[in-house]
């Protein structure tokens, strides 16, 4: 055995390995060097994905021949005053950015300072240095990373579509201009400018909310809540969104420590907890959250990739998010509620294709009705519907004797009680019946009278597009119309009356995290929760006795059909025998 030390350009590899994951990573790392540099604006180039080229144009300060010759050396930065890593109050310090991308690419940095005449470029290729030699530029600093991982081919096999690792990038710069609204910032695909973001100018709170909301969209700007609280030298700034406005993932849940984006476990635990008592536990709020605190209170050299943070003291961390959003909450408790009835009114408002609340459907509704209690297909076709004067012993799961709280069934079988989740269950028989319907001619659907036109980001849009012939097998047609806007023209027919908007949002959200590799059907029971989700049973939804008595019915001919699709229970049965221990009477 002999050891030897590795040469410098292999370390660098290595190194690279862990800061530059992505081309997001390198344009991340470039850009924070941006903003320590002081710069105003920041101006990239994302190319195929950043597979041909990424660049990073800054107004900062610049660079000097010497500087240059050391930016790219290994632990070289002039960034860490005093050596002092208890004292970090820039985003690197590490020394590590641009050694790494320079090692994995064909890097190119020009720099000139304000005092200079001329401008100076250096370059790397694949760990190899030039010298600097003179050049043409404005003061500020130009990166150019051409041809990324060419020197690791392993890594680029783990790209992803040019289109997802734009959205990457974008993501990442999006998270940093979130905390430097007095900084300008595009993206372009070499094409398309995909972000343009000014300089968001005057008081620090509506500077911020004005740049969350070109970033996050109006809906969150008009539905924001402002946070600001200290607790022991420790701020809590920023803005969270009405709980009536969420989300199917934490997506859009942006925390900060001082200035840097960090994904966080404490920091989305404390955001869960304070909204356990005003959403269901798989939503997710939005929200935009900033932690200013001492830098020797937290390390944040916990990872290369600089996105954890550690502190000193969790619990009153914990405290201070808790304590400021749940008073924050509090006080707009009539604003939320507000919202929600809202919502609810409108979803009873008799429109195109609903389910009518009593009497007979008109005409052309009935279909929709006949889809939603049609029974499965299959040997074990359910029996008719059930009278007032069915007899519970003839059903396992019983006779629906009443709704509770909006959301439960409650039925009564001939030794015991059922009692049925009414979302868990239709979620579970929306999952079913897709799967079935996917296996015979395809899943129903019905035309919108009025098409229903849905906001969202160019990103999301982004995804559904690439879904839409995927979508369209699934029962939902829906064309693109513009370039962050899609138009739904037909919906699933068993979903009933839909909350389109909101199944369509939720819907790219799941897209956001599903593998591209993956078919939509691969992920069927996650889409069917999705779908459910808006559909007409969802929880809180009032049921008359024969849409209850359907439920049960059709959850009987249904395999699968005691959980949901995530593992929920979809009923309990109490056994009269249990109650009766219950009171003592065994
Ligand atoms: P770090 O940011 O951790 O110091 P980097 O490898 O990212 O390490 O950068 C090394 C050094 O190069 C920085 O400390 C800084 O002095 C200089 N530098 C990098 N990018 C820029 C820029 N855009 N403008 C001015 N100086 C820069
Ligand atoms: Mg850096």
């Amino acid at each position: 055995m002999t050891i030897r030390r590795l040469p410098e350009a292999v370390i660098n590899r290595i190194a690279a390995g862990e800061v530059v994951e992505r081309p997001a990573s390198a344009v991340k790392e470039l850009v924070e060097n941006s903003i320590d540099a002081g710069a105003t604006r920041v101006d990239v180039t994302v190319k195929d994905g950043g597979r041909t080229l990424i660049s990073v144009l800054d107004d900062g300060q610049g660079m000097t021949a010497d500087d240059l010759e050391l930016a790219v050396e290994r632990h070289a930065t002039s960034k860490l005053p005093g050596d002092d890593l208890s004292r970090i109050d820039t985003l690197g310090f590490r020394g590590e950015a641009l050694p790494s991308i320079g090692a994995v690419s064909r890097l190119s940095i020009t720099g000139r300072t304000a005092e200079s005449e001329t401008a100076w470029t250096i370059t790397v290729e694949g760990g190899r240095k030039s010298s600097p030699r003179p050049s043409a530029h404005p003061p500020g600093t130009r990166v150019e990373v051409r041809d990324l991982f060419y020197a690791t081919p392993a890594r680029l096999k783990f790209l992803k579509s040019p289109r997802t690792e734009l959205e990457h990038a974008s993501e990442a710069i999006n998270r940093l201009a979130m905390a430097y609204p007095g900084i300008a910032f595009s993206l372009s695909d070499g094409d398309r400018q995909r972000i343009r973001l000014a300089a968001a100018e005057g008081d620090p709170f509506p500077a911020r909310l004005a740049r969350l909301g070109a970033i996050m969209g109006r809906e969150f700007e008009d539905n924001a809540l402002a946070i600001d609280a200290e607790r022991e030298g420790i701020r809590l700034t920023g803005h969270i969104g009405l709980p009536t406005l969420n989300r199917g993932n934490a997506a859009r849940q942006f925390l900060f420590v001082n200035g840097r984006p960090v994904r966080d476990k404490l920091l989305y635990g404390a955001v869960r907890g304070a909204y356990r008592d005003f959403l269901a536990s798989d939503r997710y709020p939005l929200l935009a959250l900033f932690l200013d605190i001492p830098t020797d209170a937290i390390d944040v050299n916990v990872h290369p990739a600089k996105t954890e943070v550690r502190f000193r003291d969790p619990g009153l961390v914990r405290g201070l998010i808790v304590g400021a959003l749940l008073g924050a909450l509090a006080g707009a408790g009539h604003r939320a509620s507000s919202t929600v009835a809202d919502a609810a009114l409108g979803a009873f408002k008799p429109g195109p294709g609903g389910l009518p609340r009593a009497g007979p459907p008109p005409s052309g509704l009935a279909e929709t009705a006949a889809q939603f209690q049609a029974p499965l297909p299959g040997p074990e076709a359910p029996p008719p519907a059930p009278d007032e004067a069915a007899e519970p012993g003839d059903y396992p799961l019983g006779v629906a004797r009443a709704q509770l709280h909006a959301t439960y069934v409650l039925a009564q079988t001939a030794d015991g009680i059922v009692i049925v989740d009414q979302h868990a269950a239709h979620e579970r028989l929306v999952h079913e019946r897709i799967k079935a319907a996917l296996d015979r001619e395809g899943v129903a659907r019905q035309v919108l009278l009025i098409p229903e036109v849905v906001e969202l980001d160019e990103a999301a849009a982004g995804r559904l597009k690439a879904r839409f012939g995927e979508l369209a097998e699934l029962g939902l047609v829906i064309e693109s119309f513009g370039p962050s806007t899609v138009v739904v023209r037909e919906t699933p027919a068993l979903l009933g009356e839909t909350d389109v908007a909101g199944l369509v949002r939720d819907l790219a959200d799941d897209l956001a995290e599903f593998d591209e590799a993956l078919s939509l059907k691969d992920r069927l029971g996650d889409v069917a929760a999705t779908m459910a989700c808006h559909g007409s049973v969802r929880a809180g939804r009032r049921l008359n006795a024969a849409e209850m008595n359907a439920l049960l019915r059709q959850m009987e001919a249904t395999p699968h059909s005691g959980q949901c699709s995530h593992g929920r229970p979809t009923y309990v049965e109490l056994k009269l025998a249990d109650i009766e221990k219950l009171f003592g009477r065994r």
